[in-house]
């Protein structure tokens, strides 16, 4: 028996890519270990879409490579994801302990990269963005073959790639330009998981509104809002979301299968980054604040009870007091239930990383707390008005005495039984009465099962 040791930083798209390289790994006897002491191979699947998120990188790899000189396990330390595909060979150089260095649409080669390792190669990188390799590799690495055991919700990915370059991303240099999945494919797997009992499926890709617009695999007249409606129909199938996608891209089409796709989940992670029109441009966005807030109008009247969530990036270069301004002022008009907000940073490549007026740091992290603790507060309270309603939850897990699950707007909710009443298993849609309600969970009592 071989380990593998698995650490992965970034976005969701990389912790299915990781799942991937696991199952990948398993056809070829590998078993999964926490420990990198008793690993062969350590991967470290890595995101650079911040500048700290790197530097994490960087930390683990030096920890793994003090490691092997102590005890000459892991054997062998691969690195993988934007980070392999941003710097390449330059991970080597600067940390000769790494042997093998995978871009992201490359890693799907792994056993064979690793068997040169073990033949005798010293160092191995394959770093290729070719659409002529990616596309048979990546419909072949997500066929249902490679599905996990059971679980409650799954991640599947429908495209891989971006193609909108906004200034301050790396992703259209690090993950390539847009490549959709047939839509044969993608319901072969969603079958297959519904199947092996698992009831909610989240659509991933960069940008799921674009799916099949811009490249040959997927079916030419097929749109992101027709593959919504085609999943949906996978009989068994409880619960549907997706993610991420850009407002520009947003139409009526989409918004509408909120109102009319019952297991379509009441949720939506609608990507702001800003409030302010100038900034939003420097961004190339490509939408005003106005046309956003016109489009999240549109999906309150399609599905008045969906909850929203967004992404901010605060300390743009040239960004002003009165820019930052008109993104709290963004923030309080849509009130949106969660955000995940970040100081800008520069990244290599992302054209924003050569414009002028840098903010000072100690600016960034003053607007940041500000606006932290507006969404905070306008968490708790969307939180508080749920206390007393009887919700429906999907249940992750649970123990003995009380479980954990969702709720079709993405919140959190832990329960406990009455006494005397029967703890649900994993995978069973309950109601929970909301008793209390905290800024990041809310807390109930089961009332049945659905
Ligand atoms: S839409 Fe913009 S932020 Fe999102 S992955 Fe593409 S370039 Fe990056």
């Amino acid at each position: 028996m071989k380990y593998v040791h698995i650490k992965t930083f970034g976005c969701q798209m990389n912790e299915r890519d990781s799942e991937i390289m696991a199952q990948l790994l398993a056809n070829q006897g590998f078993q999964s270990c926490e420990a990198p002491e008793e690993a062969d191979l350590a991967l470290v699947n890595t995101c650079s879409i911040r500048d700290k998120a790197e530097q994490k990188v960087y930390s683990l790899l030096g920890q793994l490579r003090d490691l092997q000189a102590h005890c000459g396990r892991p054997r062998f330390i691969a690195v993988a994801g934007c980070v392999a595909q941003q710097e390449g060979e330059r991970i080597m150089d600067r940390m000769p302990a790494v042997s093998l260095v995978m871009g992201t649409q490359q890693f799907y080669r792994l056993p064979e990269l690793l068997a040169r390792l073990e033949g005798g190669e010293r160092r191995v990188a394959a770093l290729d963005l070719s659409a002529n390799f990616v596309i048979p590799a990546f419909q072949k690495a997500q066929k249902p073959a490679l599905a996990q055991t059971a679980a409650v919700q799954r991640f599947v990915n429908i495209m891989q790639g971006c193609n909108n370059f906004c200034s301050y991303c790396v992703v259209p240099y690090t993950r390539g330009r847009e490549i959709s999945r047939p839509l044969a494919d993608i319901l072969e797997e969603v079958q297959t998981l519904v199947a092996q009992g698992v009831q909610e499926i989240t659509l991933l890709g960069q940008n799921v509104n674009s799916y099949g617009k811009t490249n040959a695999v997927a079916d030419q007249a097929l749109r992101f809002p027709d593959l919504v409606r085609a999943v949906a129909a996978t009989p068994g199938l409880k619960r549907l979301r997706f993610t991420t996608s850009h407002p520009k891209d947003l139409d009526e089409r989409l918004m509408r299968c909120f109102a009319e796709v019952p297991v379509l989940c009441p949720h939506f992670h609608l990507p702001v980054q800003s409030g302010s029109n100038a900034v939003l441009a420097r961004m190339n966005r490509g939408y005003t604040a106005e046309s956003y807030l016109d489009k999240v109008a549109t999906l309150r009247h399609f599905r008045p009870d969906i909850t929203l969530a967004t992404d901010f990036i605060v300390g743009f270069p040239g960004e002003t007091e009165a820019d930052f301004t008109e993104t709290l002022r963004l923030l309080e008009t849509v009130r949106f239930a969660a955000s995940f907000s970040f100081k800008y940073s520069d990244r290599p490549q992302a054209r924003a990383a050569s414009f002028p007026d840098k903010i000072a740091e100690e600016v960034k992290a003053e607007r940041l707390a500000r606006l932290q603790a507006v969404q905070n507060a306008i968490t708790l309270d969307t939180n508080r008005r749920l206390t007393g309603q009887t919700l429906d939850v999907l249940v992750e897990s649970a123990n003995s005495v009380k479980g954990q699950g969702r709720t079709p707007g993405n919140r959190v909710v832990h329960f406990q039984v009455a006494p005397g009443q029967e703890l649900p298993l994993p995978g069973a849609l309950v109601q929970v009465r909301i008793e209390q309600a905290g800024p990041h969970s809310l807390k109930g009592t089961l009332q049945k099962r659905r």
